[in-house]
């Protein structure tokens, strides 16, 4: 078993994650069971920027592996915003529904239907290289919200082919479609091609 750290706090990416690794001998541990409260400042302009940033720093702090993730929404009719911006859109310690409410106030002005898909970059960093994966899920934003599950801008978000919410899907199903799950999906291949090479 190899131990690799994943850079995040979020319990339900880690269970997300961890189940897409489960078929490998690596063993996901993440900042919930070694430092709780380490904080990284995100500051690139990209998602794959975020993601090596929060992957370096959790390596120099550790020196094992580590994976890393920065995913966000982009809506095509603001310009791809609110992007890398996502959780902080509102402001700093924006709640997701601040987030949401400016989202649908900034769409007062643009007709129906508004277009936008889910992004997320995965990154695995072992102090030398970067291997990255990418994956997103397209879909359109509802003015009204609908469902419980999920978090962030998920009662807003109806992805193509479905006639409900993000938040409406079980999370098993929600995982298995995901913008996450591509990302992640992506990076466990490319991770065991670069086992086998070696
Ligand atoms: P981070 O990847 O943890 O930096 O999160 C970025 C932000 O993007 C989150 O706080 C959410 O606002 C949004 N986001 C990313 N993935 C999802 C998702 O699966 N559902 C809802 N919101 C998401």
């Amino acid at each position: 078993m190899s131990r690799v750290i994943f850079a995040t706090k979020n319990m339900g990416k880690v269970r997300e994650v961890g189940d897409i690794f489960s078929d490998t001998d690596y063993e996901i541990i993440s900042l919930i069971d070694l430092d709780n409260k380490l904080e990284i400042e995100e500051n690139a302009d990209t998602f794959e920027g975020n993601a090596k940033i929060k992957a370096e720093i959790v390596f120099e702090k550790f020196k094992m592996p580590v994976i890393a993730d920065d995913s966000g929404i982009s809506v095509e009719q603001l310009g791809g915003k609110p992007g890398v911006y996502s959780a902080r859109y509102a402001g700093r310690n924006a709640t997701d529904e601040d987030n949401n409410d400016k989202l649908v106030w900034e769409l007062d002005s643009y007709p129906e239907p508004h277009p936008a898909k889910y992004v997320c970059v995965s990154v695995y960093y072992n102090g030398i290289d970067f291997t990255t994966g990418y994956g997103e899920i397209k879909g359109k934003i509802i003015r009204i919200p609908r469902g419980n599950n999920g978090f962030g801008y998920d009662p807003h978000f109806v992805p193509d082919g479905y006639n409900v919410t993000m938040a409406e899907l079980p999370s098993g199903e929600k995982n298995s479609i995901s913008h996450r799950a591509k990302a992640f999906g992506q990076l466990k291949n490319r991770m065991k091609m670069t086992k086998e090479k070696i």
